[in-house]
C-alpha cells in the first residue's frame, strides 16, 4: 500500500471540474490516484481522514471521466444523511458551469405517494410490483415527464424531487429513473447495487454493470451492509402467521403452512441450546411436514399468496418467509445456518463473507472508488468484497489537520477484557473518567463497548465528584434524541460543559458530526471486541480458513473493534481549527497483536498520569486557569 500519491501532475479537465476555487495540498494526491483508477479501470481503496474533502474529490474525477465517456456514476451512501453533501457538490459543480446532471434517490418505499402502500419491505415491494403490473396505481399510470424533466435541469435532493412528482402527479421513483437515464450521476443507497434491486433499476436506466463507475462513501460500512442484508430468521410462530395469512387467497397452501408450522416446532424442540447445522435440518423439517408438494412447490405457493396479499395492499409476512426458505436452499457458500432449539426456538441464517454477493460487481463494474476516514486497512476491504489484486490500488492519506490540535494518550492502567472486568476495575475506569474529565475545558465523550459495562461506571461515576452534566446514551433512543443530546451539549459548552456516555459503534459514536469543536476530548473505554459466540466463532474459522491463520483472526475480530474506537475518536476533530485530547483507557492496545492493527496517524503512547497530561495539552505545563487559545 502506498501513502498518499501525488507524483501525476492533475489532468486540467479534472481540476477545472473541482467545485471549490482550489484543490488544496493533500487532496491533489487523492484527486490525481482517483482519477487514474477510473481511467485504468481499477478500484481505489482510500483511507482518507476526516477534512480530505472526500464527495469533492471522488465526483470530481469520476463525473470529469462519466461525462467524456458516457459512463454513469452510482454513489452510493449508507446513510440517508449522506445524500445531502453530494447533491451540495453537484450543485457547487453546476454553479461553476459545469454541465453535470446528478439524480438523488432512495428506497422506492421512502418516495412512494400511494397511502395504501404497506409497510414491510418486502410486502411493499410486492405491493407496489402488483399495481404497476395491473395499471392500477394512479400515481404510475399518469406519465413521469416533466418531474423527470426537471430533475434533469437542476439537481434536487430527493426530498424535493417527491415534491415536484407530487405536484405533477406522478411516482417519484419513476420519475427519478427516467431522468437517471440521461444523469451522469444517481446517488443511492448501497442496496441499488449490492441487492436484487440492481437487476430491476439498472435495465430501467438502460446501463449494465460496465457501463458503472462506482464511489462507495463510508465505505468501511460496506462488508457489513452486505452481510446484514442476507441474514435473517425463521420460526413456528411466523410459519403460523403465514400459514393462517395464506389460508383466503391459497387454502393449500394455508394447510401445507400449518402443517410445516408443527414440523419445525418438533424440530426446534428436539434441539438443546444454539448450534451450528447444516443446510438439510430445515430442507427436513419442511420437507417432513409437507403434504403430497415438495420444498419448491411449497416456495412457489407462498411467493403467489404474498403478491396476491401485497397487491391488495395488505401487511404480510409471507415474502418474508418465502425469501427465507430461498436462501436456506439456494445459498450453499460463505453462509452460517444455526438453529436455536426450545420453544422459542429458530433457524437463523448470516452470510459470513460478503464477496458472495460484491465479487461479481467489482468484477463487472468498470472502476470505483471506496472512501472512508477508516478504510483501514485498505488491503482488509479488497479482501472481504473479493476485489481482484490485479484492479486494486490501495492508498493511505495524510490527516489534512494540524498534528499539534490532537493529542492522543493512553491509560495503561485499566483494561475492559473479560476476564478482568471487577468491581474495582469499574471504579478504576470510573476515577479516570472522572480524572481526565475535570481537565477537560469543555465537553467530553466517553464512549464503551456495551451498554452493561456503560451501566457499571455510571454507577460508581455518580458517586464522585464530576463537575460536569451527565447525558447518557439509551439504548432506547431514536433521531429526536440524539439531536437533543447534541443541543444539550452545545448549551453546556458555553459553562462548565457536559460529561457524555456512549457506546462505541452506536450512533452517537459514528455518523455523527460534533461540529464547531462540539467535543474537547473523547475517551474510548476498552476495546470493543465480540464476545464469543457461535457467530463470532464461524466468522473467524472461515476467514481463517480462507485467508490464514493471522490475517483471518485479524479480520474477523481485532479490525472491526479497531475501527469502532477509530470512529469514536474520530468524533471531535472536524476542521483544522478544532483542538481535542483522545484518551484510549485500554492496555491492550499496546500489545503487538492489536497495536499493529491500528493505522501510523493514530499513536498509541502510553500515559502514567492521563488527567495530567491532558490538563497540560489545554492549560500548557503550568496549570493556570484558562485554557490555550
Ligand atoms: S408505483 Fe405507485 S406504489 Fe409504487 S412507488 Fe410509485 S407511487 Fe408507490
Amino acid at each position: 500500500m502506498t501513502v498518499g500519491s501525488g507524483a501525476e501532475a492533475l489532468d486540467p479537465a479534472v481540476r477545472s471540474a473541482f467545485p471549490f476555487e482550489r484543490v488544496r495540498p493533500g487532496q491533489d494526491a487523492f484527486l490525481a490516484d482517483a482519477a487514474r483508477a477510473i481511467r485504468e479501470g481499477k478500484h481505489l481503496l482510500a483511507h482518507a481522514p476526516t477534512g480530505t474533502g472526500k464527495t469533492a474529490v471522488a465526483l470530481t474525477a469520476a463525473v470529469e471521466f462519466a461525462r467524456r465517456e458516457g459512463k454513469l456514476v452510482l454513489f452510493l451512501t449508507s446513510k440517508h444523511s449522506q445524500h445531502w453533501i453530494a447533491v451540495e457538490t453537484l450543485r457547487r459543480m453546476r454553479a461553476r458551469g459545469l454541465g453535470v446532471v446528478g439524480v438523488d434517490v432512495i428506497a422506492k418505499q421512502g418516495m412512494c405517494l400511494n397511502d395504501r402502500a404497506p409497510s414491510g419491505g418486502l410486502a411493499f415491494r410486492e405491493f407496489c410490483e402488483h399495481h404497476v403490473r395491473s395499471r392500477t396505481c394512479g400515481w404510475f399510470s399518469r406519465p413521469a415527464d416533466a418531474a423527470a424533466k426537471l430533475a434533469v435541469q437542476k439537481v434536487l435532493h430527493v426530498r424535493e424531487l417527491v415534491e415536484a412528482a407530487r405536484a405533477c402527479g406522478t411516482c417519484p421513483h419513476k420519475a427519478a429513473l427516467e431522468a437517471a437515464r440521461k444523469a451522469h450521476v444517481l446517488v443511492c443507497d448501497y442496496n441499488y447495487v449490492f441487492s436484487d434491486i440492481r437487476e430491476r433499476v439498472l435495465p430501467r436506466i438502460e446501463r449494465q454493470l460496465g457501463d458503472i463507475v462506482l464511489v462507495v462513501d463510508e465505505a468501511h460500512n460496506l462488508p457489513d451492509r452486505i452481510r446484514s442484508h442476507l441474514t435473517g430468521d425463521l420460526d413456528a410462530p411466523m410459519l403460523i402467521r403465514a400459514g393462517k395469512e395464506a389460508k383466503p387467497v391459497d387454502p393449500q397452501a394455508g394447510a401445507q403452512l400449518h402443517e410445516v408450522a408443527r414440523s419445525v416446532h418438533k424440530a426446534l424442540q428436539a434441539v438443546e441450546g444454539e448450534r451450528v447445522v447444516g443446510r438439510e435440518s430445515l430442507l427436513d423439517a419442511v420437507e417432513k411436514g409437507l403434504r403430497g408438494i415438495g420444498y419448491g412447490d411449497l416456495l412457489q405457493m407462498v411467493i403467489e399468496a404474498g403478491e396476491t396479499l401485497a397487491g391488495r395492499g395488505l401487511p404480510t409476512i409471507l415474502p418474508d418467509v418465502a425469501e427465507f426458505l430461498r436462501w436456506w436452499r439456494d445459498i450453499k457458500e460463505g453462509v452460517l445456518r444455526l438453529v436455536v432449539g426450545g420453544a422459542d426456538g429458530k433457524f437463523s441464517l448470516r452470510l459470513l463473507d460478503p464477496a458472495v454477493l460484491s465479487a461479481s460487481v467489482f468484477r463487472d463494474v468498470h472502476a470505483s472508488l471506496l472512501m472512508s476516514g477508516t478504510l483501514h486497512p485498505p488491503a482488509m476491504y479488497a479482501d472481504l468484497l473479493g476485489i481482484e489484486p490485479a484492479r486494486r490500488v490501495l492508498r493511505a492519506y495524510p490527516n489534512p489537520f494540524p498534528k499539534e490540535n490532537r493529542r492522543v494518550v493512553v491509560d495503561p492502567s485499566v483494561t475492559t477484557s473479560y476476564d478482568r472486568r471487577t468491581p474495582a476495575m469499574y471504579a478504576r475506569i470510573a476515577e479516570e473518567l472522572v480524572a481526565v474529565a475535570g481537565a477537560v475545558p469543555g465537553n467530553v465523550a466517553a464512549f464503551f463497548p456495551s451498554y452493561e459495562l456503560l451501566k457499571e461506571v455510571l454507577q460508581r461515576v455518580r458517586t464522585l465528584p464530576i463537575g460536569k452534566q451527565l447525558v447518557v446514551e439509551s439504548q432506547k433512543w431514536g433521531a429526536a434524541e440524539r439531536a437533543r443530546a447534541l443541543e444539550t451539549l452545545r448549551a453546556l459548552r458555553l459553562g462548565g460543559g457536559g460529561l457524555l456516555l456512549g457506546v462505541q459503534g452506536g450512533s452517537l459514536s459514528e455518523g455523527v458530526d460534533y461540529a464547531g469543536n462540539l467535543l474537547a476530548a473523547a475517551v474510548i473505554v476498552g476495546l470493543p471486541l465480540s464476545p464469543p459466540n457461535l457467530e463470532v466463532e464461524a466468522l473467524k474459522a472461515y476467514y481463517m480458513r480462507k485467508f490464514g491463520a493471522e490475517r483471518g483472526y485479524d479480520y474477523a475480530y481485532v479490525y472491526p473493534a479497531v475501527n469502532k474506537v477509530l470512529q469514536a475518536a474520530g468524533r471531535c476533530i472536524r476542521s483544522e481549527r478544532d483542538r481535542a485530547a483522545i484518551v484510549v483507557m485500554e492496555a491492550r492496545v499496546l500489545q503487538p497483536r492489536y497495536a499493529k492493527c491500528f493505522p501510523q496517524d493514530f499513536p498509541l503512547e502510553p500515559v502514567a498520569d492521563v488527567a495530567s497530561e491532558v490538563r497540560t495539552f489545554f492549560y500548557g505545563p503550568v496549570a493556570s486557569a484558562r485554557p490555550c487559545s
